[in-house]
């Protein structure tokens, strides 16, 4: 899938739509949903044009990979979440109901998140 660089998420990181910012680095932006799921919902999104895991882990610079997420574990640090725990999650693909195109990994915490998936599994 190619990138578009019209989704929501590139026009943050251009700076033409604001964000609430959490964290930021030269390989990050870090910023609370906009639709929060759990008492901490925070986005942490690659400063590249990456839609997802596959392309963003087949093609972007080992630094970049590397900084990418040393700013997700900082991100989950700095709010707090380390000592009690947290969940991170990156939705892909249509199966995902990944609604925006860019990669971004959710950080979800701050009370007690349940099963990791809400629906029974049966085949
Ligand atoms: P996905 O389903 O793609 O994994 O999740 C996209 C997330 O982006 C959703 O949780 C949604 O609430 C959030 N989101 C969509 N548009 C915006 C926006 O303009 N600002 C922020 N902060 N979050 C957004």
């Amino acid at each position: 899938m190619a990138y578009d660089p019209t989704n929501i998420f590139a026009k943050i990181l251009r700076g033409e739509i604001p964000c609430d910012k959490v964290y930021e680095d030269e390989y990050a932006l870090a910023f609370h949903d906009i639709n929060p799921q759990a008492p901490v919902h925070t986005l942490v999104i690659p400063k590249g044009e990456y839609v997802s895991m596959a392309d963003f882990t087949a093609d972007a610079p080992a630094e970049l990979i590397t900084g990418f997420f040393r700013a997700v574990g900082k991100v989950a640090e700095e709010l707090g979440l380390v000592e009690a725990g947290y969940r991170t999650l990156a939705n892909a693909g249509t199966n995902a109901h990944q609604e925006v195109p860019h990669l971004h990994i959710h950080i979800f915490g701050g009370k007690p998140l349940g099963p990791m998936l809400d629906t029974q599994f049966s085949s």
